[in-house]
């Protein structure tokens, strides 16, 4: 019996183990801090430690899984490269045990919005689909009872760091922007590299939908994949999608299609639109279905999404906003004068790319979190109002006054959620409470 090492029993490690377990593997799991689902583990019989990793058990693996938080550069794993043991991620071990068609999603952002959009439009079809990678239960246990014709995967670089043989029939590479550096050495190319990675196996059969406005996907892309760009700043003339006249056009294989409207605003979602579209166009999804489904479609929590007007004021939840990039979306998306909530654990920010924006478009700003020096050096020559606020409460009821009736108040934090919060989903619901008490 081949042994499987998991490193990091959180939600996808679990998963991984579960799936092994179930396939004849001898599984041991390991995790350094502390494993929240022992019971699980324990109930079906799999080894498990927390609080350290054992050598002897970890380097007598034959393969090892290593979770996406985990960084290559930790002791354990260098030995395990030493011993010449191999570490995939949890998505490359799941990929062994479907025969689902595969749709891949890859980018700094837009990643979630546009995989739960192909969810829903798949969906929609009647196709017999799973939406999963980093939302739900995850790749592997959602595999575990039975196998889907069709599999959407939403991917980080982190899992695309550990993939070698996965291969999606379907990717799509929204953009690359400086994010989560600290990870790749602050070497932006060793990022791009590893988004690009989601390409790495495709043959002539396979699609690789990508985003031709992005210079360092365009500069960069070398796949044996069949390439189809989508744009929103020029028209694609063969196969690809382009926005033009507020409508978007398709064209593959000589089948044109447009799409007037869409149930998601901003930008942003131009383009997370126009991937989804163009993937389900690929998998022959019917015109009529795709459009019906971009517009019935649900907004997602914490992603510009709009909470409540008090006294004349629109709140507006952007939590999941972490990056410099996905707030600039969300700002040029304001229709209105907007008190902009921001801060939290900076990952390297340049606010600059954000200045002439601010200028526009922002009224006030309210920061929060451990970090606000460098908001106020970047945008106190032009914005009269900026203030700290110690708490998500504090933050709303500053903003409050700084607005009036007909502005908004939007939260886009473009940093993490540690320093106050658990995670973003836990600062998108204080705001929103915060908002309901006012
Ligand atoms: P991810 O899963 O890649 O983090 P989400 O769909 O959860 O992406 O969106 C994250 C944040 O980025 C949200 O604030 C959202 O408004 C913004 N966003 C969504 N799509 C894009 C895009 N294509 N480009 C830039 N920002 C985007």
């Amino acid at each position: 019996m081949k042994k499987l090492v998991v490193l990091g029993g959180g939600k996808s490690g679990i998963g991984a183990a579960l799936l092994a377990k179930k396939n004849d593997w001898n599984v041991f799991v390991s995790d350094k801090g502390i494993i929240t689902d022992k019971e699980v583990l324990t109930n079906n019989d799999i080894k498990w430690e927390e609080g350290s990793h054992s050598e002897n058990e970890i380097l007598s693996a034959d393969e090892i899984v290593k979770s996406p938080g985990i960084p290559d550069g930790i002791k354990i794993i260098q030995l395990a490269k030493e011993n010449r043991i191999p570490v995939i991620s949890e998505v490359e071990f799941a990929y062994r045990y479907t025969n689902a068609k595969i749709v891949a999603i890859s980018g700094s952002n837009g990643k979630t919005t546009t995989t739960l959009l192909v969810g829903h439009i798949l969906k929609n079809a009647g196709y017999d689909v799973l939406v999963t990678g980093n939302i739900g239960t995850g790749f592997a246990r959602s595999i575990l009872e039975r196998d889907y014709d069709y599999i959407v995967l939403e991917l980080s670089s982190f899992q695309l760091d550990g993939i070698v043989d996965f291969k999606a029939d379907v990717a799509i590479i929204l953009n690359i922007t400086p994010d989560h550096l600290d990870r790749y050495n602050n070497d932006f190319q060793l990022y791009v590299k590893s988004k690009l990675k989601i390409t790495n196996k495709q043959e002539k059969k396979d699609f690789l939908i990508y985003n031709i406005d992005d210079e360092n996907i365009k500069n960069h892309i070398e796949t044996s994949g069949r390439k189809i760009p989508f744009s929103i700043k020029e028209t694609i003339k063969n196969d690809g999608a382009f926005y033009k006249n507020k409508q978007i056009n398709i064209n593959l294989n000589n089948n044109k299609m447009t799409i007037q409207e869409l149930a998601l605003q901003g930008k942003h979602n131009v383009y997370n639109s126009m991937a989804a579209a163009v993937a389900c166009r690929v998998l022959e999804v019917k015109d009529y279905i795709i459009r019906q489904s971009l517009l019935d479609f649900q907004n997602i929590e914490h992603r510009l999404e709009y909470v409540l007007t008090v006294h004349g004021i629109d709140f507006i939840n952007d939590s999941k906003a972490t990056n410099i990039n996905s707030v600039w979306y969300a700002l040029e998306s304001m229709h209105k004068q907007t008190v902009w909530i921001v801060g939290g654990v900076d990952k390297g920010n340049n606010y600059d790319e954000l200045l002439e924006l601010v200028k526009d478009k922002v009224k006030a700003i309210v920061c929060i979190g451990e970090d606000t020096q460098s908001i106020h050096e970047t945008f106190g020559n032009d914005i009269k109002d900026i203030v700290d606020a110690k708490s998500m409460s504090e933050a709303v009821s500053l903003s409050f006054e700084f607005a009036t009736k007909g502005e908004n108040v939007l939260l886009s934090p473009a940093c993490a959620s540690f320093d106050m919060f658990q995670n973003f989903e836990h600062r998108g619901i204080e705001f929103k409470n915060s908002v309901r008490k006012l």
